[in-house]
């Protein structure tokens, strides 16, 4: 599995720059152009490391920091600042809100790289798993297939993406906000009754062969849990 980078900058020819030299590296990029939508897609993608640039439309690369240092699924992922600014305020600035590093443009490519290079070293190779087991469910992540036992399942693809959240961290409960984000994502509008739909309906798929193992959390969400659960539970 490769590194994800995410570049999260609103001009263009940068971003592409950027793209194309970090993929030309081996890392798998995602670009993000949009201030509003970046905190969404970093829990989205949960890159390896981020490219943020200081001046973005609607919320500053700062204030983009700031928030996911604060977010406890995604603080520790490094971040290195761009920024057209090269006074030593904004770099101390950057620091204080949580940047790893620092980068003014224009920036030199092979520097930059080396940057990266650098800040991905304290980070662990991206997961190599193959598969993930709950009780009896297996899903098949090479394949993308779920298994119940003998049983395979049949599962759409939406239904497959919240099946593999809740596995990834069993008992863990995720809001219907979170799911909506990390799932769908923030470029589509979706209201929250949607992620209910998917979820009965993978209720359905799975409970043809075995006990229900999806909680339902009241007024809160949905968790993977090996203690059955009553019917009159999922309408709550
Ligand atoms: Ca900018």
């Amino acid at each position: 599995m490769k590194h994800v980078v995410m570049v999260i900058e609103d001009e263009e020819a940068i971003a592409l720059l950027l793209k194309y030299n970090l993929e030309k590296e081996g890392y798998d990029v995602v670009v993000e152009a949009r201030g509003n939508k970046a905190l969404g897609e970093v829990e989205r993608h949960h890159p390896s490391l981020i490219l943020l640039d200081w001046m973005l439309p609607e919320v500053s690369g700062v204030e983009i920091c700031k928030l996911i240092r604060t977010k406890p699924d995604i603080k520790n992922i490094p971040i290195i600042m761009l920024t057209a600014k090269g006074e030593e305020e904004d770099k101390v600035k950057g620091l204080s809100a949580g940047a790893d590093d620092y980068v003014t443009k224009p920036f030199s490519i092979p520097e930059l790289l080396a940057r990266v290079k650098s800040q991905l070293r304290r980070v662990p190779e991206p997961h190599t798993e193959k598969e993930l087991v709950f009780e009896d469910i297996r899903m098949d992540l090479i394949e993308k297939k779920v298994f119940r036992g003998d049983n395979y399942i049949h599962l759409g693809p939406t239904e497959f993406r919240l099946l593999k959240m809740l596995m990834e961290t069993p008992a863990k409960v995720f809001s219907r906000e979170y799911l909506l984000k990390t799932v769908w994502g923030d470029n589509i509008y979706v209201e929250s009754r949607t992620v209910d739909v998917h979820i009965r309906r993978l209720r359905k798929s799975l409970n043809d062969f075995g006990p229900d193992y999806i909680r339902t959390v009241r007024a809160t969400g949905y968790a993977l849990d090996n203690t059955p659960q009553s019917e009159t539970e999922e309408d709550a």
